[in-house]
């Protein structure tokens, strides 16, 4: 039977689901993950933590998950206490919270493309209109044509990317605060996705400096990139107190397990060692933006752990291919003309960088 023989919503009809391949290749460079595993020490610390956590497994866990929030405002620092931090799992939960809270059916989000699928796919998937802003050519944001766009099109959520994906680039705190003054005018919220702070060359900002004089502002971050545990399935927010208060209403009782609480604490531990392989990361991306120059492939600058670049001759789907045979994996957005890949280990790296000249 065909899915959509069933008595489906009808405004799921036609959507696609997020299909990023899963592949086992050599070189999965394709879905912006650190490399390196988590350090062993964790790993140990790990199985101690998830051991003790699993002898209360009858129990249901803490359902605010008071002493991890606790740990993660220490982590952002910043002044921020548990009151500010949320967390559920992985950073896409906590956006679908966040529509589920603030858009739903007769409301609308706006985004500024191309930018991260998922804030459209979450809309949709919560009945949120969705409104494509656009960015400009250089894949930067006109703050005076996001504030027209804000005022023209009165969304009830703003979502800015910063670093964004999948073109790795940083954000000045002054488009965000021109944004957040345009939100204000039509009582939005103001969702500022930093899932790639950690990697952003030295002296960009966080919009978490801006929480205090902005009630409406939500920062996003997870422990699937820089903090090598995609696999655990942990992310968070910052906001104003009230913020937590209203996604209370639509969190799913116990919605976090125990295990995952245990093993996000104990990767905050770890804080240290885990950060310690994103500057070795950052080179390797430095690495592919040079040496993509050097072949004359335009790249576009990066704050991530991920390059986006132009494909010569403009056909983005043969040269993905033609890459996938030399078992490299990495990523077509959609975007014509246009590929992204993440930065691996060295060796990796140079598996792609040997694999593409080869495919040129
Ligand atoms: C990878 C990514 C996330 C992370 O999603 P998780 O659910 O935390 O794994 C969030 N936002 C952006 C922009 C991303 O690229």
């Amino acid at each position: 039977m065909d899915y959509r023989d069933l008595p489906i919503r009808d405004d799921l009809r036609g959507l696609t689901p997020y299909g990023a391949p899963q592949i086992d290749v050599p070189y999965p460079l394709n879905t912006n993950e650190n490399p390196y595993g988590p350090p062993a020490e964790l790993v140990a610390d790990l199985a101690r933590a998830v051991t003790e956590a699993a002898t209360t497994l009858n129990r249901y866990p803490d359902r605010d998950a008071t002493e991890l929030r606790k740990d993660l405002a220490d982590y952002l620092a910043h002044g921020l206490t548990a009151q500010n931090l949320w967390a559920a799992n992985g950073s896409n939960e906590v956006l679908q919270q966040i529509l589920q809270v603030f858009g739903g059916p007769g409301r609308s989000a706006i985004g500024f493309e191309p930018s991260y699928s998922m804030h459209r796919l979450i809309a949709l998937a919560t009945a949120t209109e969705w409104i494509s802003g656009l960015r400009e050519g250089d894949y930067t944001l006109d703050s005076a044509k996001a504030i027209a766009a804000i005022e023209q099109q009165r969304p009830n959520i703003v979502f800015l990317t910063s670093p964004n994906n999948p073109t790795g680039t940083a954000m000045d705190l002054d488009v965000i605060r021109a944004v957040l003054k345009a939100a204000d005018g039509v009582e939005a919220m103001v969702v500022v996705d930093e899932a790639y702070f950690e990697f952003a060359r030295p002296g960009t900002p966080s919009a978490l400096t801006l929480l205090p004089e902005n009630p409406r502002l939500i920062v996003t971050r997870t422990m699937s990139k820089a903090f090598a545990m995609a696999g655990a399935r942990v992310g968070y927010l910052a906001a104003d107190p009230a913020v937590i208060d209203a996604l209370l209403l639509v969190r799913l009782p116990y919605h976090l397990s125990a295990l995952t609480q245990a093993a996000a604490r104990t990767a905050l531990k770890h804080v240290t060692a885990l950060l310690g392989t994103v500057d070795a990361v950052k080179a390797q991306r430095d690495r592919i933006v040079e040496e993509l120059t050097a072949l004359g492939l335009p790249v576009v600058p990066s704050d991530a752990n991920f390059v986006f670049f132009e494909v010569p001759g403009g056909d983005q789907k043969a040269l993905w291919e033609k890459l996938l045979t030399h078992g490299v994996l990495i990523r077509d957005v959609g975007i014509p003309g246009m590929l992204r890949v993440t930065a691996g280990t060295e060796p990796e790296t140079t598996a792609f960088l040997d694999a593409l000249k080869e495919c040129l």
